[in-house]
């Protein structure tokens, strides 16, 4: 695979948290000898995080930047480790993802002073480097699973961790049961109507933030269909000629967004469920200007954001 970032695999600017253009390693890291070698070699880089919280170096505010620590230099650290997975590989280097979250996180400021700071990625994710969002997203999502999968679905044995941190087997033989890395689906979409857009809020959102409607795919049920689904339960309003956009890993805990748009067959919006606090049509001009209205549109590495950028781009 190409060492290069996935540019090439979608059009214009990519989305957020996602083409890190790092190999994987999918089949060699099914040996469990390789990932020991790995760690034994003392070249890979090391990103420590502590309960889905990321360690970042804040020396400049405005610019963060993920701590990527040579593992050579964390023995004491390592010896503390809860788990350790490897994320992939990128010009020759082996990145890993380590998990303090047992511990006493205070400990490693001591240990590792100068470092950085434990904090959630949700917080200062749009202002990190490409590279570094994606890696730390990947890391943040993939340990999200690992917390959840402490005990065996089936048996309620303990599990144990396998091929470098990308599958979970239950103790007991006889139980046998294997778990790999799962990935909610959820769709998002921007419903128009040729000449405004649905956007709503929840009553959780700060003040004023309205962005495009959006929930989780259910079992037996098609993209297309959850898409509809959504846009009516949270709207009342029917929708026509859904069409597949991009795709964003948003591991807030652990989701990918699949986004879309639609086009509205009525336009009157009866809200139907609760949690949406309101939901309105704008026009572009609106949201060009929305600040001036009080109102803001969902965060910049957001996928919520690119569709109603991309949107407006073609209200020019
Ligand atoms: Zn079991």
């Amino acid at each position: 695979m190409s060492e290069s970032y996935p540019l090439h695999l979608m059009n214009k600017k990519p989305n957020f948290y996602g083409f890190s253009g790092l190999d994987r390693a999918a089949h060699t890291r099914l040996d469990d000898e390789w990932f020991e070698k790995i760690l034994q070699q003392g070249n890979a880089k090391v990103i420590l995080s502590w309960r889905s919280q990321s360690m970042v170096n804040i020396t400049i505010p405005d610019k963060p930047s993920a701590s990527i620590l040579e593992l050579k230099s964390l023995d004491e650290i390592i010896q503390k480790a809860d788990n350790i997975v490897f994320l992939g590989e990128k010009k020759g280097t082996p990145y890993v993802g380590v998990d303090l979250s047992s511990s006493d996180k205070e400990q490693f400021y001591n240990m590792i002073p100068e470092a950085g700071v434990f904090l959630d990625l949700r917080e200062f994710g749009p202002l990190l480097e490409r590279f570094e969002g994606s890696l730390l997203a990947y890391n943040r999502a993939l340990l999200f699973w690992h917390t959840k999968n402490k005990y065996c679905g089936v048996c309620g044995g303990k599990t144990h961790v396998t091929k470098a941190g990308h599958q979970i087997n239950c103790n007991d033989p006889n139980c046998g049961q294997l778990v790999f890395p799962r990935t909610d689906p959820a769709v998002i979409m921007l419903v128009h109507d040729g000449k405004r857009a649905l956007l709503g809020r929840q009553k959780i959102w700060k003040p004023g933030m309205y962005s495009t409607l959006a929930g989780f795919l259910e079992p037996g049920e098609t993209l297309e269909e959850a898409v509809a689904r959504e846009v009516w339960e949270e709207a009342n309003i029917d929708v026509s000629d859904v069409r597949y956009h991009s795709s964003q890993p948003w591991p807030f805990p652990g989701s990918i967004m699949l986004g879309f748009y639609a086009e509205a067959k009525s336009t009157f919006i009866r809200r139907n469920d609760e949690e949406v606090e309101d939901v309105q049509w704008f026009e572009a001009n609106d949201l060009r200007n929305f600040s001036a209205h009080g109102k803001s549109l969902p965060r910049p590495d957001s996928i919520a954001r690119r569709l109603i950028e991309d949107w407006l781009e073609t209200m020019d």
